[in-house]
């Protein structure tokens, strides 16, 4: 029907824009002050700034992430949002004890790393000999058993790009190395940090063990400690190593997303959902990942809050739990929200730092193109402009497969993998006026696409590879 009515509208381009978006004079201009109102200066730093200081680092399965739950329940209700509800997530509980190593020869002296999530300890100290590789390709072709007694030493490099497609690569590396290592004999893995600084702070982030593959320890050396490594290495005699990690899964927890509401005025059972994750890892104060999606999105949906009317569907703001050790929270929602999905008009999620979105990326039908079109229009003067390609966030993509329409607004990531997952990871990274334009976005985003006539619908799904 829509297809039909948008067919017989060709030719009237001033007439149809507003038809095939749904969106009239009254809903534009509504949008266009959110995004001055917003510009002018939000409540995005003061969230991330209080969430920073009054928690700090909450990593999944700690009592700080309670804490956590707490705080955002709070900030929620300060906010003015109409309901606040929380949704549980119950995973295995990962504990960082210890962590330290040093070389022991042949030239004695102490290297920075710290224990991938999911790493499994050590029996005491591990006294080994390093071997390197390039990549994991160069560890894939080893021969089976040729590190048996050994450490793998995985050192490839991160490459900067303002998209951040440089951590693909190497965040494989992190995650599937352990597993690789250990099937060639290895009794411990080393990477090169997933960092793209040259600060001595390793970066941490999520491993697995593959099943029936022996769990050996894995720990990322900060990145100057990888090279003080390799330079050891060139020399070509043995270099030995010793190691000692404490960690490991311990028991079970449920903890909880936590979501604020404003209530549509006219279909309030339908929902946009934009958010953020309120977990982080253990060795920053979680100021951009994600402190800053937390609070661009929760400012954001609080200026449509405090509108004189309610856009006709509910903003739904999700402050997901524990995604850095797999997508927990996001798994959590998908699941109990599919049957419902249907009701979902429009996800978004920003988790990728504090820096300026550029870009708009869609999955939705190509019927629902010009709402995102015209939302795309108000969006422009924020110097974004729609673009092909890009994903859904990472907590919102479990829900894709069951029909979430999506959204991205992508950041400029320059910066963000100098900080990303390390202690560096605090509130002076973070610039005002910077979260003010993001805001602004989400709020232009959230609202016109819960103000439109139009039922934004799924792209279709792809082929299955
Ligand atoms: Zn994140």
């Amino acid at each position: 029907m829509r297809v039909f009515l948008a067919l017989a509208l060709l030719g009237f381009a001033s007439l149809n824009a507003s038809a095939e978006s749904g969106l009239d004079h009254n809903a534009i201009r509504t949008a266009e002050d959110l995004r001055d109102a917003a510009m002018r200066g939000s409540k995005g730093y003061g969230i991330v700034e209080s969430l920073t200081t009054e928690v700090g680092p909450r990593m999944g399965g700690s009592e700080a992430y309670d804490r956590a739950t707490v705080w955002a329940q709070a900030k929620f209700k300060a906010l003015g949002y109409d309901k606040v509800w929380l949704q549980p997530v119950t995973f295995p509980v990962w504990q960082r004890r210890s962590e330290s190593a040093r070389v022991i020869s042949p030239f004695p002296q102490p290297l920075v790393l710290t224990a991938l999530g999911g790493s499994e300890s050590t029996l005491g100290n591990l006294r080994a000999e390093v071997v390197e590789f390039a990549d994991l390709d160069a560890l894939k072709a080893t021969p089976d058993g040729s590190l048996v007694g050994k450490i793998a030493f995985i050192n490839l490099r991160m490459l900067r790009a303002k998209d951040g497609s440089g951590y693909g690569p190497v965040s494989n590396v992190r995650r599937a190395g352990a597993s690789e290592a250990a099937r060639k004999g290895a009794s411990a893995l080393l990477i090169r940090s997933v960092g793209t600084d040259s600060d001595r702070l390793p970066h941490t982030g999520m491993m697995r063990y593959e099943d029936g593959v022996v769990k050996i320890p894995a720990a990322a050396l900060s990145v100057p400690d990888a090279d003080l490594l390799a330079n050891m290495l060139r020399r070509g005699k043995p270099v030995t190593v010793e190691l000692n990690i404490q960690a490991g899964f311990t028991g079970s927890k449920t903890e909880y997303n936590v979501i604020g509401e404003i209530t549509g005025r006219s279909k309030p059972e339908q929902v946009v959902i934009i958010g953020g994750h309120l977990d982080s890892w253990d060795l920053g104060t979680g100021a951009i990942d994600d402190g800053a999606g937390i609070a661009i999105t929760m400012a954001a949906g609080a200026l449509i809050g405090d509108l004189k009317q309610a856009p006709k569907r509910t903003i739904r703001v999700i402050a997901f739990a524990n995604e850095e050790q797999g997508l927990l929270g996001g798994k959590a929602y998908a699941e109990a929200m599919k049957g419902l999905m249907d009701k979902h008009q429009l996800g978004a999620e920003s988790d990728f730092g504090a820096g300026r979105i550029y870009a708009l990326h869609s999955g939705v039908s190509e019927e629902s193109r010009p709402v995102i079109a015209r939302i795309a229009k108000v969006l422009e003067p924020l110097g974004i402009l729609p673009a092909e390609g890009g994903g859904p966030g990472p907590d919102i993509s479990p829900s894709v497969p069951y029909g979430l329409p999506w959204v991205e607004l992508q950041q400029d990531g320059t910066d963000y993998f100098d900080y990303h997952h390390t202690a560096n990871d605090t509130l002076d990274k973070i610039n005002a006026k910077d979260l003010d334009q993001q805001v602004a976005a989400y709020a232009v985003l959230a609202y016109l696409s819960a103000e439109t006539d139009v039922d934004i619908r799924p792209e279709a799904p792809k082929a299955e590879n």
